[in-house]
């Protein structure tokens, strides 16, 4: 299926920068971009960079020295064909470059349209397709490699022996319907439940898995709490410097709240350092006292400081009291460098009222931001709580996508009601029906069945010259 119109864009991010690219794909890709650029001659090499200018057509002026690459169909990322003019990074070439593409024909793609394209050509599958987007806005480069095995079709590699297996099975209870008469061999139950359970074992797994994959591609949350000068914003910064890979301002951050993002074995941690949330009577700081304990409520994750060079106070009491009930809580005995004054002994009475609740106990670190005591043990801690499912397979099997995550367990309810029409022994065309509910799913998540709106939903999310 190649399309009829050929499409333009600019491929580098807006902005000046040393090179930037012009994409075209379709059939008229080759034509467009040979009239605009003078070569040294024609035609034009595939797979190789060929020195070129272009020049105005309106004045004839000479405009930039550029690189032209071309890949003919099918041999090329869309399938279609292809070229590639790299110009030096200034908008206004680009613009001009697009412009001329235009007035010979060639129309603006829409965002992820170069990709959408390769998928609908056949030249990858959807969750590949997923996979581009998701390598382009990794942030490390644990979840630019997580990405790109996805890219190469890791995710479908993993469903292909179990679609096979449903294809085979289904393929089978359809004959024997279709041939009663004649002498199909007809399958055990047994056996048939034996495949059924093979197939849901993986599929669980799977599914289990993304509790980590979900975190490798989005990151988490650490709300960082506790009172005034227990040595939050230092212990927060030394969490930050041991891996300053992408500290960046995270949008929307409010006043009150300072986010900064570091990798933490290859995740991207955000740590939310928290202003004060002590009792107030002040109507305006209870506002912001509130908004602290949503976002507080919201992470993934959180980390109490204490100071421990001090005795423990009726505030600390009272941080942990309203932690406790969010969730994973990690408290950090700071200021382990000075001679200590507060033991776990002491904390028993105030984690003991919240046992019975059967909330799982808090984690305690001995840190020193000043020594880097208990740094690395808080991130291992972090990731530990947060990630426990991590490294229970290869990276290359992990579901980073909640859209395949929630078709496998479509797909795991049309297998149980399967088991169950195997387990009955009920007639064939019904455990037909169950087995195709389990198929289609798997289909949807590679495409190879596809509705509009779910490409219209995925392929929205790139960006343009994609
Ligand atoms: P915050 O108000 O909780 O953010 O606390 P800060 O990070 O501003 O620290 C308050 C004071 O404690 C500063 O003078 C820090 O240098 C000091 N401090 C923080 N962490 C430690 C630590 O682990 N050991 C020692 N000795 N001092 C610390």
């Amino acid at each position: 299926m190649v399309s009829a119109d050929t499409i333009v864009a600019i491929s580098t991010p807006p902005g000046r920068g040393g090179l930037g690219v012009v994409r075209l794909s379709g059939p008229r890709a080759l034509e467009i971009g040979i009239s605009l650029i003078k070569l040294p001659k024609l035609p034009l090499e595939t797979q190789r960079a060929t020195l070129g200018t272009f020049s105005d057509p309106e004045s004839g002026r000479v405009v930039d020295q550029v690189v032209v690459t071309c890949f003919r169909q099918p041999h090329s990322s869309t399938a279609e064909d292809v070229v590639e003019i790299s110009c030096h990074g200034a908008p206004v070439i680009l613009r001009r470059l697009v412009e001329c593409c235009f007035e010979r024909g060639a129309r603006a793609a829409e965002p992820g349209e170069f990709t959408l394209r390769a998928f609908l050509n056949g030249r990858i599958d959807l969750t590949q397709a997923e996979a581009v987007r998701d390598l382009i806005e990794s942030q490390t480069l644990y979840q630019a490699r997580v990405a790109a095995q996805q890219m190469e079709g890791s995710v479908s590699a993993r469903l292909q022996p179990h679609k096979q297996v449903l294809l085979d099975l289904i393929a089978r209870l359809e004959a024997g319907i279709d041939f009663a008469e004649d002498d199909v061999a007809v399958l055990e139950w047994q056996e048939i439940l034996a495949r059924l359970d093979r197939i849901r074992t993986d599929l669980e797994k799977l599914v289990e898995g993304y509790k980590y994959g979900r975190i490798v591609r989005e990151g988490l949350t650490l709300a960082i709490v506790g009172r005034p000068n227990v040595g939050k914003s230092s212990l927060f910064n030394c969490l930050l410097n041991e891996e300053r890979a992408i500290v960046t301002p995270i949008p929307g951050t409010t006043r009150d709240l300072v986010a900064e993002t570091a990798s933490v074995g290859g995740i991207p941690l955000r740590f939310v350092d928290t202003a004060g949330v002590r009792e107030t009577q002040d109507a305006v700081e209870k506002i912001g006292v509130e908004r602290t304990m949503g976002a507080i409520a919201d992470s993934d994750l959180r980390l109490l400081v204490v100071d421990a060079s001090e005795p423990w106070t009726a505030e600390d009491a009272h941080l942990l009291h309203k932690l406790r009930p969010l969730g994973a809580l990690l408290v950090a005995l700071n200021k382990s460098d000075l001679p200590p004054r507060v033991s776990l002994a002491e904390l028993e009475p105030s984690l003991g009222a919240d046992r019975s609740a059967g909330v799982a106990p808090p984690q305690f670190v001995r840190t020193s931001a000043l020594t880097g005591e208990g740094i690395q043990e808080v991130k291992e801690k972090i990731l530990e709580t947060a990630a426990p499912t991590r490294g229970l397979g290869p990276e290359g099997e992990l579901i980073t996508n909640l859209r395949h995550q929630q078709l496998m367990q479509d797909s795991l309810r049309g297998l149980a009601k399967g088991r169950q029409a195997a387990e009955q022994q009920l007639p064939h065309e019904l455990l037909l029906l169950d087995l195709y509910d389990t198929l289609r799913p798997l289909d949807l998540i590679t495409g190879a069945t596809y509705a509009d709106d779910i490409l219209d939903i995925i392929f929205k999310t790139f960006c343009v010259g994609k």
